[in-house]
């Protein structure tokens, strides 16, 4: 171990192998028991606790211990010894040992805390927490995570490197990459009323370095995008990004796969290979979703003919009208559930944006309970292979909305009646996806992933004519229902970049203005190339068991991206905005709201 033998020769669980031995360690006052004159403290470090013991006979000593406050930071000296059979901890790595101290000295004295940092004792808020993240991140669980990404991010890097992949950056201040959020901007004081964009992800650049003959390039690198923060998403984030020339999709999937059963490994979790394989198409028929969570059933199922016909007037303008009535079934589901239950899972489908819901729950002897007169649902049980207690759920809809809500519902009630087996890793690929899909809102094309990724060469003759039923040469790679990573084989001819610049809506003037640089580069020699890039935080956070990409990021922003702890973002002052050629429209207090 580094570190000047002054303040430790062993880390806390180090220190166990070392029996008989004169020790030394460092490390934070986690614990202090008195036990009628005896006195153990237990200290922590990142390693973990190891037990200090201290004997009356020496009475200075004690005294200067008993002085200890929790947090304080200590190194000690003594001799490590077993202890005493009957007070062995079977439950932590150093609980056959303790540390007899002969001396003991205070390297800084530590106030009274705002909250415990012991794991069993984190009723503070999250505000709370992330104010004194430093003292958050001494929580086991907290140190554990981060110890578990670097780990991750070591694996990584050695798959990459071995298959001769060159980390290269790029830059930081830049122009907009289109990644579909909003852009983060700073203002560029030597060129007034310009702006640079932070990089949404650095896919321009990467291909450029494919122009570059860089043929392999990675990089763990942070992210921006400006969007409404949800649980899995932070202002900045980090992606492990991978470009390479002269590349299939299967080469890239290979190495990907390569890469999350190093990291699964990390957490001694040995995945599945090879990862299956599922369109886009059958994806969202089957389960309603581009990142399918198919560790369980529960697939939606089509009763669209025969509730036409089941004299359900709902049913029949639905169908009529060219939509569709599709089904989940969740097993043994329905059974305890009791009419007010069953009212509520409809709200909730409304709130997921359903028009409606129907439930039924097959009884015993062809009994059904359900919401519309059972005899509206003839055939239904048979066709959907239902049990008694099973809970159906129907909505009739277009097709688009009917798969957006019963994919909704399935993973949701899914995991409130217990149907996802635990400890199951399901990976898959996800393939085949539209290249773009139809934006109603601004009524025009736009691209599913971003426009730079190319249309199968197959597809080619009807870019213009049916831009929609272009299939992209994409992929993303889901765990569990969580979008890890994606990515495509990337267009390397000008000709067909220009015609889907034209396709999602940019003229040949805008495409110049924006992408000019990308367009000429297609000029020059462009090797074919591909990537993907995975979202490294989301990667971890699933590894680690935790539910949201905060509890694995070391300094992360709340929900409303500010950062308790600096008090970022901040108002500045008006000779620092001058400079930049930048007037507010908010006045400075309420411009500092949320930051302080
Ligand atoms: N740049 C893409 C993203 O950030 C990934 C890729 O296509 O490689 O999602």
């Amino acid at each position: 171990m580094i570190g000047a033998q002054q303040y430790r020769t062993h880390s806390c669980v180090g220190a166990a192998e070392a029996v008989g031995q004169t020790v030394r360690i460092a490390g934070w006052v986690h614990r202090r028991r008195d036990h009628g004159g005896v006195l153990f403290i237990d200290v922590r470090d990142r390693s973990g606790v190891l037990q200090l013991v201290i004997h009356p006979e020496s009475a200075a000593l004690l005294a200067d211990a008993q002085r200890l406050s929790p947090e304080d930071v200590i190194t000690a000296e003594g001799t490590l010894v077993p202890r005493d059979p009957a007070t062995v901890n079977e439950r932590i790595p150093t609980g056959a040992v303790e540390l007899r101290v002969a001396e003991l000295t205070v390297l800084a004295e530590a106030a009274p805390l705002p909250f415990s940092v012991e794991d069993e004792h984190t009723q503070a808020g999250e505000e709370l927490r992330l104010t004194y993240r430093y003292l958050d991140i001494r929580r086991t669980t907290r140190l554990r995570a981060l110890e578990l990404r670097g780990r991750v991010v070591k694996a990584i890097r050695g798959i990459l490197e071995a298959e001769d992949f060159l980390e290269v950056e790029t830059p930081m201040l830049t122009r907009s990459t289109p990644e579909g959020a909003r852009d983060f901007l700073v203002p560029s004081r030597l060129q007034q009323g310009a702006f640079y964009a932070l990089p949404q992800s650095p896919q321009l650049f990467k291909q450029l370095l494919m122009v570059g003959g860089i043929e392999r390039y990675y990089q763990v690198v942070r992210c921006f995008r400006d969007e409404d923060l949800r649980a899995d998403r932070q202002p900045e984030f980090t992606q492990v990004d991978i470009e390479a020339s002269f590349v299939t999709p299967e080469d890239i999937q290979q190495l990907i796969e390569d890469i999350l059963v190093a990291a699964w490994a990390q957490a001694d979790i040995a995945l599945p290979t090879p990862f299956p394989r599922m369109t886009y198409a059958e994806a969202m028929r089957r389960y309603g979703s581009d990142r399918p969570d198919v560790r369980f059933d529960c697939e939606i199922v089509d009763w669209s003919d025969a509730a036409a016909a089941s004299g359900l007037g709902v049913f029949g303008n639905v169908v009529a009208a060219g939509g569709v009535v599709r089904a989940v079934v969740f097993p043994g589901a329905g059974a305890a559930l009791s009419r007010k239950d069953l009212d509520g899972l409809v709200q909730e489908a409304q709130e997921l944006g359903a028009k409606g819901l129907v439930w039924a729950v097959p009884g015993s002897d062809d009994a059904l309970r359900a919401s519309v007169k059972s005899e509206f649902l003839g055939g239904l049980v048979d066709h959907l292979g239902a049990n008694e207690g099973d809970l159906i759920a129907l909505v009739a809809d277009t097709e688009h909305a009917t798969q957006r809500v019963l994919g909704a519902v399935r993973t949701r009630w899914a995991e409130r009646f217990g149907l996802i087996p635990e400890g199951t890793w399901a990976p898959l690929w996800v393939v085949d996806f539209p290249l773009v899909e139809f934006n109603e809102n601004e009524n025009r094309w736009d691209a599913l992933h971003h426009p730079f990724t190319a249309p199968r060469p197959e597809d080619l003759g009807i870019l213009d004519s049916d831009p929609g039923a272009v299939i992209a040469q994409a992929y993303d790679v889901v765990m569990n229902g969580l979008e890890l990573g994606g990515g495509s084989i990337r267009i390397h001819r000008m000709d067909i970049q220009k015609r889907v610049f034209g396709i999602i809506g940019l003229d040949a003037e805008q495409a110049q203005e924006r992408f000019g640089f990308l367009l000429r580069a297609l000029e020059l020699g462009a090797p074919p190339h591909g990537g993907v890039a995975l979202g490294l935080d989301r990667l971890v956070m699933q590894l680690a068991g935790e539910r949201s990409i905060r509890d694995v990021i070391a300094f992360p922003k709340t929900a409303t991206g500010s950062d308790p702890l600096t008090g970022a973002p901040a108002a500045v002052d008006a000779p620092q905005l001058a400079e930049l050629g930048i007037r507010s429209l908010v006045p400075a207090s309420d411009a500092a709201r949320d930051g302080n």
